[in-house]
């Protein structure tokens, strides 16, 4: 339920509303608008009753049913787009970022070089995951603790916030000490306790959706993570399983403009694990920006012929640049800005 407060409410009979609503048995979260403030009352669908009763208190200027579960992901609750802010950029109601950076870090040299030229090209963040969740466990589980710290080194040099993977609750706070954003991959996106830890970590978080998985629980997961009062998520398509086997997923571009009709959150498009091969990477994260992307998330590795993982997809820092150029082009017909990194 939403409670909106009318306009010059004092103080205590704010506090006074907020009281009640938890003695009903709701979590108030409170969105400041312009004029009014808005109280989500988060809890069990309410009675008729219960909503005349709060209707009648002071203080209150209307009160609405919201039948959508993903409350504090929706609209409704949060009527302003969110937008997330970094040193380099932001993304969100019209800010475009970029963050780019092989699958894996693999070795000093390599993050190192992949960070100094995606911030050469106009990233405005650098990705790698030093845990990697495999589907084989016989493959290259990523570098681990040294992986993060190699991030850091890469972040320190070149001033670009660092997004990485985790991918079990138990190192969430590892992670959290090194990463700037906590990355949740498509194979954790139900991973409910992951959500939580990650939520409760205070990191914005760049949630990708599961490749099974409807925009209703995709929304849902978001969910879990607002829930924690964590409000910094951003929410990446990547792709879902379908009968089609030309690419890796099928990138689902429906995705972006319902998503966004549902919710205030910011969409990236992740186009590189949806075509699983570098050719397809670019048509696809333009396809994306032109269904209005507020981002995207690209792999590229110094030398993919070597990458330890995904290495069909990753793009050389030659088509890297090819890619940033095209985004450029297109990012004003959808009027949207790319940050110009630090
Ligand atoms: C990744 O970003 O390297 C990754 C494993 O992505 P996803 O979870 O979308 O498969
Ligand atoms: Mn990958």
């Amino acid at each position: 339920m939403l409670i909106v407060t009318k306009p010059g409410i004092s103080q205590e009979t704010f506090e006074a509303l907020l009281d009640e609503i938890k003695r009903q048995g709701y979590t108030p979260h409170i969105s400041e608008g312009e004029s009014h403030t808005l109280i989500g009352a988060i809890g069990a669908p309410p009675t008729p009753e219960l909503m005349e009763h709060f209707r009648a208190l002071p203080g209150v200027d209307q009160v609405i049913r919201i039948s959508k579960p993903h409350k504090l992901a929706s609209w409704e609750v949060h009527p302003e787009p969110t937008v997330l802010d970094f040193p380099t950029g932001r993304t969100g109601n019209g800010h475009f970022m970029v963050a780019a950076g092989p699958c894996g870090v693999e070795s000093r040299e390599q993050i190192l070089a992949a960070a100094r030229y995606v911030k050469r090209h106009g990233a405005q963040m650098l990705r790698g995951g030093a845990f990697k969740p495999r589907t084989s466990p016989y493959a290259f589980q990523g570098l681990g603790r040294e992986g993060l710290e190699l991030l850091a080194e890469a972040r320190a040099e070149t001033g670009l916030p660092v997004v990485t993977e985790v991918t079990s609750p138990d190192l969430v706070d590892l992670v959290a000490e090194y990463a700037d954003v906590l990355q949740i991959g498509a194979r954790n996106a139900q991973n409910f306790a992951l959500l939580k830890a990650a939520g409760g970590s205070g990191k914005p978080v760049l949630l990708k959706r599961g490749m099974s998985m409807t925009l209703d629980e995709f929304l849902m997961a978001a969910e879990y993570v607002l829930s924690e009062g964590n409000p910094r998520v951003v929410l990446v398509e990547r792709g879902i399983r379908t009968f089609e086997k030309a690419t890796r997923f099928t990138l689902d571009v429906s995705a972006v403009p319902v998503l966004k009709s549902q919710t205030h959150l910011p969409i990236w498009i992740d186009p590189s694990h949806a075509a699983g091969t570098r050719e397809y990477v670019t048509p696809l994260a333009l396809a994306g920006i032109a269904a209005g992307a507020d981002g995207i998330i690209v792999e590229t590795h110094p030398n993919p012929g070597e990458a330890k993982s995904d290495a069909a997809q990753q793009l050389p820092e030659e088509a890297f640049a090819d890619l940033m150029q095209a985004v450029r082009r297109l990012l004003p017909a959808v009027d949207k800005a790319l940050a110009v990194s630090a």
